[in-house]
C-alpha cells in the first residue's frame, strides 16, 4: 500500500499544496520522499516495539510514521509552526506519537525523556536539518542524557569528518570529539534523489552508539587542547599549540608532548583521541 504511506512522492506533495506549505531554506527542510531510505533509517536504528524514540524534525512525519509503526513511543520536535496542523493531520492515526513545537537546542530533553519518555533509554532518530547538525550533535552527546545510539541523516562530508581516524584527511576537532563520546560509523549512504527539494550535496546516515564510561578527565580542558591542536592543520603541534595564546612556554609543551609520546613534529591530524587525551592532563592549566 506505498502511496498510503506518507514517504509517496505524490502524497507529499497533495500535502503541501493542501495546506499550502512552502519549504524553508533556511529550516533545512529537505524531506524524504524514498520508502526504501525511511526503512532503512529505521532498520539500522534496531527500533522494536520497546523502543523509545526521540526524533527531531518530522517535516510532515514521513520518518516519524516509519518509527511510530515501529516503536513503543516516539517523541518528536519541530520548530517550523506552519508544519504543525499538517503533522495533526498526518499522524492522527498513530497514537503513540507526541508532537512538541520548539527548537531542539533550547528545549530541556533531560526532562523530555523523563516526563514523556520513561527516563529512558532512548534513541535518537532524526533526518537533521543540516543548518544545525553539529550543534545539536553537541548537544545530544555533551549533556549526559540517558541515549542508548543516535542515527541521524547529516551531509555526507560531516559524516566522514565525524567518523574519520587520524591519518586521514577528514579526521579533525569533530572527529575526536565524537570519538571521545562515541563509536561512530556510517550506517547508509544517501544520493540526494531521495529528497524533496534535492539539496546539492549527498547524504549519510551515521550511528553513534554512545560510550557508558567516559574517561574521568577534565573535558574542557581537553576539548581546548584538540582546539588549538587543530587551529593550525599545516602547522606542527608544538607550534599549534605555543601559537594559540595559551601563554606556556614552548619548552614546557614540548615536554608535556614528549611526556604524552608525541613527537613535537607531527601535525594534529596525526594525533589520535588517546594521546589528546593524556597530553591534556600533562600540560599546566590553561589560562583561555
Ligand atoms: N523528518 C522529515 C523528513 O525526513 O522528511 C524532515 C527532515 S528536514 C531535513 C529537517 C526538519 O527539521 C524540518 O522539518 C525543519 O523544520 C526542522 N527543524 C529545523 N531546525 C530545527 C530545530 N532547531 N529544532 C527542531 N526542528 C528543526
Amino acid at each position: 500500500m506505498e502511496n498510503k504511506r506518507l514517504y509517496s512522492p505524490t502524497h507529499i506533495k497533495n500535502t503541501l499544496d493542501k495546506y499550502g506549505f512552502r519549504f524553508s531554506k533556511s529550516l533545512g527542510q529537505n524531506f524524504l520522499i524514498d520508502g526504501n531510505i525511511v526503512r532503512k533509517i529505521v532498520e539500522e536504528a534496531g527500533i522494536n516495539k520497546e523502543t523509545l524514540v526521540l526524533e527531531i524534525g518530522p517535516g510532515i512525519g514521513t520518518l516519524t510514521e516509519e518509527l511510530a509503526i515501529n516503536a513503543k513511543k516516539v517523541v518528536t520536535v519541530e520548530l517550523d509552526k506552519k508544519l504543525l496542523p499538517i503533522l495533526d493531520e498526518t499522524l492522527q492515526g498513530y497514537n503513540n506519537v507526541e508532537i512538541i513545537n520548539g527548537d531542539i537546542l533550547d528545549i530541556d530533553i533531560n526532562r523530555v525523556i523523563e516526563e514523556k519518555l520513561s527516563g529512558g533509554p532512548i534513541k535518537v532518530v532524526a533526518n537533521l536539518p543540516y543548518y544545525v547538525t553539529t550543534p545539536i550533535i553537541g548537544k545530544l552527546l555533551e549533556e549526559n542524557l540517558n541515549i542508548e545510539t543516535i542515527n541521524v541523516m547529516v551531509q555526507k562530508e560531516v559524516a566522514e569528518r565525524m567518523i574519520a581516524q587520524p591519518g586521514s584527511k577528514s579526521y579533525g576537532s569533530l572527529s575526536v570529539f565524537v570519538n571521545f563520546y562515541s563509536d561512530a560509523q556510517i550506517v547508509v549512504k544517501v544520493p540526494n534523489t531521495v529528497f524533496m527539494p534535492k539539496p546539492k550535496v549527498d547524504s549519510a546516515v551515521i550511528k553513534l552508539e554512545l560510550k557508558k564510561n567516559l574517561p574521568d578527565i577534565d573535558r574542557e580542558k581537553f576539548f581546548k587542547v584538540v582546539k588549538a591542536g587543530f587551529s593550525k592543520r599545516r602547522k606542527t603541534i608544538i607550534n599549534s599549540l605555543s601559537s594559540y595564546g595559551f601563554d606556556i612556554e614552548k619548552d614546557i609543551i614540548r615536554e608535556a608532548l614528549e611526556e604524552s609520546s608525541i613527537d613535537p613534529g607531527v601535525r594534529a591530524e596525526n594525533i589520535s583521541v588517546e594521546e589528546f587525551m593524556k597530553l591534556s592532563t600533562v600540560l599546566p592549566p590553561l589560562n583561555i
